[in-house]
């Protein structure tokens, strides 16, 4: 278990997510942010503070979404 960023975190990039994360497991992907499924402990706070909500834990991202699981995951291997 573990939040996933959406596309819609591309373009605004404004970082607000990383401010709030306890363990820090949010990096810059290039085109956008990505969490760190390894080292997510599920808070939600970054959830709460996207201007945007692109954020969801991977159990309720949105099917249109669906391939950002991956793609944060990815980033990790
Ligand atoms: S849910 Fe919490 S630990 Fe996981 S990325 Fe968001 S702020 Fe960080
Ligand atoms: S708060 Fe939202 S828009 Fe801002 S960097 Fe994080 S995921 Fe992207």
């Amino acid at each position: 278990m573990a939040y996933v960023i959406t596309t819609g975190c591309a373009g605004v990039k404004d970082a607000a997510c990383t401010e709030v994360c306890p363990v820090e497991c949010i990096h810059d992907a290039g085109d956008q942010f990505v969490i760190d499924p390894g080292e997510c402990i599920n808070c939600g706070l970054c959830a709460v503070t996207c201007p945007v909500n692109a954020i969801f834990q991977d159990t309720d991202v949105p099917a249109e979404h669906a391939a950002s699981i991956a793609r944060n995951r990815d980033v990790f291997l």
